[in-house]
């Protein structure tokens, strides 16, 4: 049996390492953005060091797998991403849950940008806050 996420390693060209899996599990595992210390503590004995989870992770966020989030505590915070097509992230403030929203609307906006800067735009980064559904009611 394959699982979906060696299988979106290996259609990327990764090579399928139980590293690399084992970091993704960790994040799949959660709808909280986690630091690379906290994946750390999350990830079975032998745990790999730092540098190499964050270059596993760099190669996830060039995939799209994953997504970088700064924090207000300025702690940078990774996030899987569980939809292929375009979409952001938008965190609770009250318990930091994170789910993905599938559209932005802001292509039309940015082709008005791109007119007035004479630059190409090629990709945007939107981070949104919010309360969710469940703190609300609370
Ligand atoms: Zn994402
Ligand atoms: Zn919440
Ligand atoms: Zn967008």
């Amino acid at each position: 049996m394959t699982s979906p996420t060696s299988h979106s390693l290996r259609a990327a060209g990764l090579r399928v390492t139980p590293q690399r899996r084992s970091i993704l599990e960790v994040m799949e595992a959660t709808d909280r953005p986690l630091t690379v210390e906290e994946i750390r503590a999350r990830m079975a004995d032998p745990q790999p060091g730092l540098p190499t989870i964050y270059r596993n992770l760099e190669h996830f966020v060039q995939q799209g797998w994953a997504e970088s989030l700064l924090g207000h505590d300025q702690a940078m915070r990774f996030v899987r991403c569980r939809s292929e097509g375009h979409h952001h992230h938008i965190q609770c403030e009250t318990c930091g849950r994170t789910v993905e929203v599938g559209c932005c609307g802001l292509e039309s906006v940015l082709g008005e940008l791109q007119t007035a800067s004479g630059f190409q735009i090629n990709r945007h980064q939107l981070q949104l806050f919010g309360t969710c559904g469940n703190c609300i009611q609370e």
